[in-house]
């Protein structure tokens, strides 16, 4: 019996990856470095559809179908590269190799590059949900070439999450496109969940308990807010200590957020792109500060300011200000994550459709949320340059903002950190404004290092002679 696709790597992702394949009909071969892990994986869920099960990668590689494809779920780095290096000697032109690990698109884009000359298809791809989403149906962003994604996209189409019968599963375009998209996506929901922490932080700030603020987040589900993150808050929020069931378990949580490095790369990509993601960056940047506990020690006794509580007249309409805030900031850091991929695929000479990166972000993976459909449906209807100025998104934007900047300004008075809703403020602010600070940057630049400036008024570059006559000379 020929298998119809391979797994390498059992681990939980790898596993459940290939169980998902199998519910779904595929007969799956499957193969882990370590054996017995494989032994294990047919013990547990042999059972449940047609699995070959290998110990030997070469036999694995024998017995699937060709053009062959396989999907690698393996530590990323090194374990991608160990992978790669002993696997393609034994494949053969038209075969596709997929990496669905959280690889950087860099590391990406040079395997493939190093790959390509062996007529194997290389694809890098993106996968989004977690162990419940790789089981069930996860987002699922492939790279590679188009004719890979024919032989392996109606795999991965059958195996993703779906909305009305439309797979969250796209090509996204060539080499990296796959794993920038997924990179991205680990951004946007950084600065969600700073989002989230933040309104929670308000909502406790103005008295309400976590309980309160459990029904205030399950209440916004039902509404525009309605998200995965959104839903699991409330759930955190109820959840009682298990060693302590009078105490709120968030309250023993230690305030200090970890995370693996998506976000990082997500920021320092932007940088190198000459892009604005600052409500990542003030995410990334706020789970390091929370970390920081000696730092932290040092301010909690150093430094003076109000008490971190708020008086509210009015509490219910504090409740929707909140909301309103929460609802712009997030639409502000997807207008700056979609536009960190629009940047990079001009970069890369990816043909990223906009509007089907939103639809495959609708299910299956952590970002998924009802604002999605509402993305999908705006760049179906005309590109756009960013996601503020879309119809119906601006016309939000404008009822929310009074509500947003009283939000910010209530928690810079009483010392709530707010740097996210701040930061996504102030970028809405800047893209508005007739006239930035800039001009003065550029006077100051010129007069210290005759760095030039342009006219409103002229075109070229021009100078002022400072330190001299004073007068302007063109510089170009
Ligand atoms: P791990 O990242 O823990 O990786 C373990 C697997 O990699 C095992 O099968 C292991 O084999 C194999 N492996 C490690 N090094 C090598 C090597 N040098 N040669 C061959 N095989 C090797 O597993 P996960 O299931 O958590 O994740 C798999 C991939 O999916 C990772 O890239 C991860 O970043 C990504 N991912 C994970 C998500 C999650 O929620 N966990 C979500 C989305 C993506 P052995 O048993 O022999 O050690």
């Amino acid at each position: 019996q020929t298998a119809e696709i391979g797994v390498i790597g059992m681990a939980v992702m790898g596993s459940n990856l290939a169980r998902n394949m199998a519910h779904k009909g595929f007969r799956v071969a499957i193969y882990n470095r370590t054996s017995s892990r494989t032994d294990e994986v047919i013990a547990e869920h042999g059972s449940e559809g047609i699995f070959l099960p290998f110990h030997d990668l070469a036999d694995f590689v024998a017995s699937l179908e060709r053009p062959r494809r396989i999907v690698m779920m393996v530590k990323a780095g090194r374990g991608t590269d160990a992978v790669i290096e002993k696997i393609t000697p034994l494949l053969q032109p038209g075969d596709v190799l997929v990496d669905g690990g959280n690889a950087y698109f860099g590391d990406t884009r040079r395997r493939e590059a190093a790959i390509r000359p062996t007529g194997i298809h290389y694809v890098g791809t993106g996968i989004s949900g977690g162990e419940v989403g790789a089981l069930e149906g996860p987002s699922i962003m492939p790279g590679g070439s188009k004719e890979s994604y024919d032989a392996i996209g109606p795999v991965l189409e059958k195996i993703s999450a779906q909305v009305d019968g439309e797979p969250c599963c796209a090509w996204m375009g060539t080499d990296g496109a796959g794993h920038f998209v997924k990179m991205v996506h680990n951004g946007i929901e950084y600065a969600d969940m700073q989002f989230i922490g933040e309104a929670h932080a308000l909502l406790r700030a103005a008295s309400l308990t976590n309980a309160e603020a459990a029904d205030v987040f399950e209440s916004w589900n039902h509404g525009d807010l309605n998200s995965y993150l959104v839903e699991i808050t409330s759930q955190v929020l109820r959840a009682r200590d298990p060693r302590d069931p009078a105490t709120d378990l968030l309250d023993v949580i230690r305030d200090e957020a970890g995370m693996k490095g998506t976000g990082t790369w997500t920021v320092q990509t932007a940088l190198e792109l000459g892009g604005d993601v600052s409500t990542i960056s003030e995410a990334v940047f706020a789970r390091s500060v929370s970390s920081a506990v000696l730092l932290r020690k040092v301010g909690q006794q150093a430094l003076e300011g109000p008490e971190h509580t708020i008086t509210v007249a009015d509490r219910q309409a504090f409740i929707d200000d909140v909301r309103d805030a929460l609802w712009s900031a997030k639409v502000v850091a997807y207008a700056q994550g979609l536009d960190e991929i629009r940047t990079a695929a001009a970069e890369y000479h990816w043909e990223i459709d906009m509007g089907q990166v939103a639809s495959i972000w609708r299910n299956g993976c952590i970002i998924r949320a009802r604002l999605l459909q509402r993305i999908k449906d705006e760049y179906a209807a005309g590109d756009l340059t960013t996601l503020l100025e879309a119809p119906s998104v601006r016309a939000e934007l404008a009822r929310c903002q009074q509500a947003w900047r009283r939000v910010v300004a209530r928690a810079v008075e009483a010392g709530v950190p707010v740097p996210g809703f701040s930061s996504a403020l102030g970028y809405y602010d800047q893209v508005r404004a007739p006239r930035l600070n800039a001009a003065l940057t550029q006077g100051l630049r010129d007069l210290f290092g005759a760095h030039t400036y342009r006219r409103i008024d002229d075109e070229g570059s021009w100078h002022v002679n400072w330190s001299g006559d004073g007068r302007e000379v063109r510089a170009d």
